[in-house]
């Protein structure tokens, strides 16, 4: 037997007892007469002891052990002298009869301690030391925690997990699809799965009525910060419900989530329409743990000889309490701030309502007190606070108030990340018009269905924009951690939507065709939604990266960089498939 307890069980009670633990040497000190290892494995550290009383040999035997080496070591729990209330086994430790050496280890590149000394790139290339840290093993536990509470809740509501093919039908919309060749099909090719999405629909068709599945997905996608190629999703489809039926179930989950995770009580969560979420927060995932709506204020800043604000197609802004004394410093900051690319405003204007009831602003020249005064009551502003205006094309400039709400929040401490603050956003447009290549999308996928008093609208391309979907997401603290919708189950609708989208009925066919066939077999009303699992993991785990909660990620440019993929194959392999390489 390699071990009786592991490093993390033995308490003062068990004190006494002959025992046999296994792990690695987190450290060795050795103060001559005296030796101790900190032994090391999942579950904890437990304190191994060598005294003027123990062996020679023994003592020889231990100062060989490096770091991270593995051993087997036999004694008798003992109260310690001077305890540890910081850890669980602080009150005793293991004098030790007897050490095996079950391995050697080179010394690690870095630290295997809570805050490292290793930088992210080498700490992803020994990701496997990486994970012996306890900050990442206590992520992948809190991972498994969530995904079991998931798997239980789910069930218990007779939901059915399901697997659905790796392998399977590229389709054109959506992200880019990573593609797999097939030798057997030579010229053919699989496609990894975006999503379950059609495979959910039809074993809706087939019955299965409750169906989830925490399953990987794949979008090949230019990533940006915080994307992962491959990442996982709670994938959930239901039978015979409305809107309500599945934002209740899964605000349930939800909520089963936070308060077992979190110990965290809520009450309904507050719901939203996209218009609303784009008009007050310039963003369809308002962080809603903070205030600062937007006032638009177009009616009392027009008019007055500022020319900026006369031709802006909105002028917006946000109250700022509390921020009047604000230095030039910090407000070139800001206007800096919302100038970098990244954001795109021109400029921005400040209006401080000074304590003493006067006003100073970066627009003195075209409005008087009055007309600031105005403005001011337009925001509810009070002494002491500070306005901030953008202006500019209606939606651009929402969104770039987005980042500066955003920001303002950051700096003013608003954005707790033990708070928490979900709700739904509801009513997304169904189509969302591309310049590129001048056509509509759809703004979930083709299988959403518009809201039933929408439905008319289709027959009218201009007002394609303006058809809102039985679509919703699942939002916390500015973070979409899920997102879904009705979906179509009548096939004229769903050829409708298609001719929108403008495939023809050939096109159609041909990339849906399966899914269509089966809709002509009865399928019943049905709604789902998926859940981002890694994001919602990052965000109960209180950090942003969702890296931090994946066991072997890539980097940033898609590549694991401990196992070196992508690489080449070989001409061989390349041969049995039939493909010629053309690299450009
Ligand atoms: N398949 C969708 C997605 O990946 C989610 C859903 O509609 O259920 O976003």
């Amino acid at each position: 037997m390699y071990r009786t307890h592991t490093c993390g069980e033995l308490r003062l009670a068990d004190a006494g007892k002959e025992v046999t633990l296994a792990g690695w040497v987190q450290r060795l000190r050795d103060k001559g007469s005296l030796v101790w290892i900190d032994l090391r494995d999942r579950y904890g550290i437990t304190q191994l002891l060598l005294d003027e009383n123990s062996d020679p040999k023994l003592v020889e035997q231990a100062r060989s052990f490096g770091r991270e080496y593995v051993i087997q070591a036999k004694g008798t729990v003992i109260e310690r002298e001077s305890k540890n209330p910081k850890v669980p086994t602080g009150e005793i430790e293991l004098r030790v009869k007897e050490f095996t050496l079950l391995n050697k280890s080179k010394t690690p590149p870095f630290t295997i301690e809570d805050v490292s000394d290793g930088g992210d790139d080498l700490r992803m290339k020994y990701r496997y030391l990486d994970i012996r840290r306890n900050p990442v093993r206590r992520n992948l536990e809190l991972r498994h925690r969530m995904a079991m509470l998931v798997r239980n809740y789910l069930s218990n509501l007779n939901f059915l997990e399901i697997e659905t093919p790796m392998l399977i039908k590229s389709t054109p919309e959506g992200a880019r699809d990573f593609v797999v060749p097939s030798r057997m099909n030579p010229g053919e090719f699989y496609a990894l799965p975006q999503s379950p999405q059609q495979y959910k629909q039809l074993l809706m068709v087939a019955g299965m009525d409750r169906y989830f599945q925490i399953v990987r997905c794949f979008r090949d996608e230019d990533l940006r910060a915080d994307r992962q190629p491959e990442f996982t999703q709670i994938d959930c489809e239901m039978s015979f419900v409305e809107q309500e039926d599945v934002l209740n179930t899964f605000e349930g989950l939800a909520k089963h989530l936070f308060k077992e995770m979190k110990g965290l009580e809520f009450d309904k969560f507050p719901r939203m329409t996209w218009h609303d979420a784009m008009k007050y927060y310039g963003s369809d995932k308002p962080d809603i743990r903070f205030g600062m709506k937007f006032v638009e204020l177009n009616d009392v800043v027009k008019g007055k000889g500022f020319g900026l604000f006369d031709n802006a197609d909105l002028v917006v802004g946000i109250n700022a309490e509390g921020c009047s004394e604000y230095t030039r410093k910090q407000l070139d900051a800001l206007t800096e701030f919302v100038k970098r690319p990244q954001v795109g405003a021109g400029g921005m204007v400040y209006i401080k309502y000074n304590t003493d009831g006067t006003f100073k602003s970066s627009v003195d020249k075209f409005y008087t007190a009055d007309d600031l005064k105005a403005i001011a009551d337009k925001f509810g502003a009070k002494p002491g606070d500070l306005m901030l205006i953008l202006c500019g094309e209606a939606m651009k400039t929402r969104v770039q108030l987005n980042a500066l709400r955003l920001e303002m929040g950051n700096q003013l401490g608003l954005r707790n990340p033990d708070e928490y603050a979900p709700l739904w956003v509801i009513d997304f447009p169904l189509l969302e018009w591309d310049e590129e290549t001048q056509r509509y999308y759809a703004m979930h996928h083709p299988f959403t269905a518009p809201k039933p008093e929408d439905e008319a609208l289709l027959d009218d391309p201009t007002k394609w924009g303006d058809i809102r979907a039985n679509a919703y997401d699942i939002v916390m603290n500015g973070v979409e951690v899920g997102g879904g919708s009705i979906r179509i189950h009548d096939r004229t609708l769903q050829n409708k939507m298609f001719h929108t989208l403008g495939f023809t009925d050939e096109k159609a066919q041909e990339q849906f065709g399966f899914l269509m066939g089966a809709f002509e077999y009865g399928a019943p009303p049905h709604a789902g939604l998926a859940f981002g699992f890694d994001r919602l993991c990052s965000l109960f785990g209180g950090a942003d990266s969702i890296r931090d909660f994946i066991a072997f990620p890539k980097n940033n440019s898609g590549r694991d960089v401990m196992s070196g993929s992508p690489a080449p194959i070989a001409q061989e392999q390349l041969d049995e498939l039939q493909i010629a390489l053309n690299l450009k």
